[in-house]
């Protein structure tokens, strides 16, 4: 753990043999039909699950799937979820039907609970529904890093509700990475930031141009920072309102490279088309970084003591704009630096390049990483600090 971060409890600590332990995981995957596009966040909380189940915890499991906003919507029942898990799942999170499934729980049995926003008191933080969860279990534990930018009832209400809580591991492990990079990077301090909308990341790139040494802006966002320094971007996406902002970004002191080269196309759908330029013809998108733009970030990263990379350099879903991504993935790889890849498009580019083991940490947390970095307290990880 590093200075600036508070220590939090740690599950190792809990007595759990015997005991009911709420376990708020983060299975919220990506689904196409009943169909699981993407295990990766199931996979990754097993190693808590496991290590619960070993001791003899009974185990009840909870986390939410989509945005059902407290309606129940049979298209995002977690029922996938407990097959892909290999548990039964119980229908509701809360009421007679949990606390029967809860009930007839065994030492070193788990079961699923039915996707906690079919209830809106969920969302609001609301004391009845948290006392209602609270009735399940003794013993809380949160490995659900990505929901905990979010004051939910599962989240947070539930967590001080519960005198014996604790970190669970991947959550023990996202805030002891990000705590490294957001407290005491090794310099240089290269970030890597692309991705489609300035707006969505302004927040990041602030309090990251406060301590990174140098910024690398690719994505559709880097378009806006052209601009602002009198370069032509074509017809690619540009939010013309955050012209001047980039403006004082690009006249503070942190270094800040902008793409040297890009892949235009005459549109989104003609990558058949795509071609190499130095200035963006006026009428044509710019979907990907170019080979001297991905050489002058890899320059970098291979003298980076940190890398932080978050969001695709270019249009990632349609090749050959896959390609700056991929490069960059594997600069990141070869690099001795501490690394850090999020965000789900980075992680699909650094999976499709084959190089994961090779990154030092791949962060799920989404959009609670990013809030973790600005230096914004997290509520869910703020209720298990071990003075909390
Ligand atoms: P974000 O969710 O902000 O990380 O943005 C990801 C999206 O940005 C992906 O869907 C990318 O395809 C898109 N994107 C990245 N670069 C570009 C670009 N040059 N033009 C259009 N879209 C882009």
């Amino acid at each position: 753990m590093s200075p600036g971060a508070a220590p939090l409890r740690s599950i190792e600590a809990l007595r759990v043999e015997g005991r009911h332990v709420f376990v708020r995981a983060d299975l919220n995957v990506p689904l196409r039909g009943t169909a699981i596009a993407d295990d990766s966040r199931i996979r990754a909380s097993r190693r808590t699950l496991d290590w619960l189940r070993e001791r003899g915890a009974r185990v009840v499991l909870a986390s939410h799937l989509g945005r059902p906003k407290g309606e129940r919507r049979p298209e995002l029942s977690l029922a996938p979820v407990a097959d892909a898990l290999g548990l039964p799942l119980a229908e509701d999170c809360v009421g007679a039907a949990a606390e029967k499934a809860v009930a007839r729980l065994a030492e070193g049995d788990a079961v699923l609970l039915e996707n906690l926003r079919f209830h809106a008191g969920e969302e609001r933080n609301d004391s009845s529904f948290v006392a209602a969860l609270a009735r399940l279990a003794d013993v809380y534990v949160n490995d659900a890093f990505g929901t905990a930018h979010r004051a939910h009832a599962s989240t947070e209400g539930l967590a001080r509700a519960t005198p014996e809580r604790a970190a669970g591991f991947l959550m023990q492990l996202e805030v002891e990475m990000l705590s490294r990079l957001r407290d005491e990077p090794e310099h240089p301090y290269v970030c890597i930031l692309g991705g489609a909308k300035v707006s969505d990341k302004l927040a990041v790139i602030e309090a990251l141009a406060e301590r990174a040494d140098t910024l690398c802006i690719g994505g559709a966002m880097a378009y806006t920072f052209m601009l602002a320094r009198g370069e032509s971007a074509g017809l690619s996406r540009v939010e013309p309102g955050l012209v001047d902002t980039a403006r004082r970004l690009l006249d503070g002191e942190t270094e800040i490279l902008l793409p040297l080269d890009h892949v235009v196309a005459p549109a989104l759908d003609r990558p058949g088309e795509a071609r190499t330029v130095e200035e963006i013809p006026s009428d044509a998108i710019a979907l990907d970084i170019g080979p001297r733009s991905i050489e002058q970030i890899a320059g970098r990263v291979r003298k980076a003591g940190t890398i932080f990379w978050n969001g695709p350099l270019g249009l990632f879903e349609t090749p050959p704009f896959d390609e700056g991504s991929r490069a960059i993935a594997e600069a990141c790889a070869a690099s001795g630096a501490f690394s850090v890849v999020g965000g789900g498009d980075s992680l699909a580019a650094v999976a499709a390049a084959g190089v994961g083991e090779r990154i030092s940490h791949l962060s799920t947390g989404g959009g609670a990483s990013l809030e973790y970095l600005e230096g914004r307290a997290l509520p869910g990880v703020k209720a298990l600090e071990a003075e909390a």
